[in-house]
């Protein structure tokens, strides 16, 4: 029987995630794309009418209110949720989700309006609900968190006995032509950017410890392949969380990202002047948080598609034995933006997000992937995960290392 895709979100990545689905309708079915702004999704209906000729549906929903998710995913019949609207709406879609026995896949941890907090505590929270619903629920199927978790467990699998290092290295080397602006949801990117940096790692016990640093206090430079050098800084990232639970003999892991001079001294100025607060403040009478008022003003990620030029290389870098041999690799994916928005109208970040988003999907949907309860995803098999990644536009490669080398340069 065909099967029914819900898709709710339709920003940056939930334009990809559409017209990827839709691209692959066999698996995906009958296609709704929701969002708070109807106009949104029908725009992106429109655009995959005409450039690849299917129509999916689009409808208008707040995924704040569990009881308005409930009554669209019992009128879509979906058999799988994707939630690439924001990470304060996990919840209230996992909760739909477990009343109306849907599986549920998501590419960002939950967080609240209030307070960032990067932490899987409160839908890990959700796994006795969703064994007891019989449904599946998928975390941090984008591309970090997401690609880089399979990376990591392909590691595993395939070219380790025992992983003890791992940095995730997230270069994206675009230009955009403004002076500041931000490639994915302004908020959600500057809360990550502006907190305080942390890694893991194992103590002279053998205790698995975070130690705490200062926003880009410490920069390392790495020679991506087919990019080049890049100032590369250390930032808690999510995916840490669950990788230190999952990856076997792991005695460090650290997170490092690519920015500019220009984007670093804006955003140190906008937080100078309380611009990235989060708190509601007083203004003529009324109430605005500085952080949204800000998003307003920043052009909208999705307008970015058509200006951005150059590559994005992501991946990750391990060390560990093998055969009882040390040995170094880097999984790296390259992607073009102005490939990804010649395919699907969106950037190269909307792209590599939404495209792992739509594998996790397909990967559930076609019971390569099932389970009970709430999953990370590099508790799942990588392999057909792997394969689909280089079927579906985002091919990958694995560059063997000296024991002792690395592509630290600075
Ligand atoms: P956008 O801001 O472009 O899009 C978010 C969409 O969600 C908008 O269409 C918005 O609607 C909709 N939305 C927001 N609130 C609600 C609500 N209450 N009810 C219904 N719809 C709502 O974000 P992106 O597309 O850039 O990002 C989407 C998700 O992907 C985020 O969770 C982000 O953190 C994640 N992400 C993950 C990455 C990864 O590699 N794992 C990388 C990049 C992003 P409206 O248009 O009306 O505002």
């Amino acid at each position: 029987m065909s099967k029914k895709t819900l898709i709710i979100g339709a920003g940056g990545v939930g334009n990809v995630v559409a017209f990827k689905c839709a691209m692959n309708s066999e698996t995906f079915g009958e296609i709704t794309l929701a969002s708070r702004t109807l106009s949104k999704c029908e725009a992106i209906a429109a655009n995959i009418k005409s450039k690849i000729g299917i129509q999916i549906n689009t409808a208008a929903v707040d995924a704040d209110s569990v009881s308005e998710l409930t009554s669209l995913i019992q009128k879509t019949a979906a058999d799988i949720v994707i939630n690439v609207a924001l990470p304060y709406q996990d919840l209230s879609i996992m909760d739909a989700c477990t009343q109306t026995g849907v599986d549920y896949l998501d590419t960002a941890n939950y967080e609240h309006p209030d307070t960032a907090k990067f932490e899987y505590k409160e839908q890990w929270a959700r796994d006795e609900a969703f064994k007891e619903a019989g449904i599946m629920g998928l975390l941090g199927s984008g591309f970090d968190p997401g690609a880089t978790n399979v990376f990591c467990a392909y590691a595993q699998k395939h070219y380790f006995d025992e992983i003890h290092t791992i940095d995730i290295l997230d270069c994206n080397a675009g230009d955009h032509g403004y002076p500041f602006a931000t490639n994915f949801n302004p908020e959600i990117n500057l809360r990550e950017v502006s907190a305080k940096g942390r890694y893991w790692q194992k103590n002279d016990n053998g205790q698995g410890e975070w130690i705490e640093t200062e926003p880009m206090e410490i920069m390392q430079v790495w020679d991506y392949p087919e990019v080049g050098p890049k100032d590369s800084y250390l930032l808690y990232h999510e995916e840490m969380e669950s990788l230190v639970k999952h990856i076997k003999g792991l005695k460090r892991i650290r997170f490092f990202m690519t920015f500019g001079q220009s984007y670093l001294t804006h955003m140190k100025c906008l937080e100078n002047v309380g611009m990235l607060g989060i708190k509601e403040v007083e203004h003529k009478g009324m109430k605005i948080v500085p952080m949204e008022f800000l998003a307003t003003l920043l052009p909208d990620p999705a307008s970015l598609g058509p200006r951005t030029k150059g590559l994005t290389n992501i991946g990750i870098f391990a060390k560990g034995l093998k055969d009882g041999k040390e040995r170094s690799i880097y999984i790296y994916q390259v992607a073009n933006h102005e490939e990804c928005y010649a395919e699907v109208l969106s950037q190269g970040v909307s792209y590599t997000t939404g495209v792992p988003a739509m594998i996790g999907a397909k990967l559930m949907l076609e019971g390569k992937w099932s389970g009970q309860g709430v999953f990370n995803i590099e508790q799942l098999d990588p392999d057909p995960f792997m394969e689909e990644l280089n079927k579906q536009g985002l091919p990958w490669k694995v560059m063997e290392l000296g024991a002792d080398e690395t592509r630290v340069i600075g």
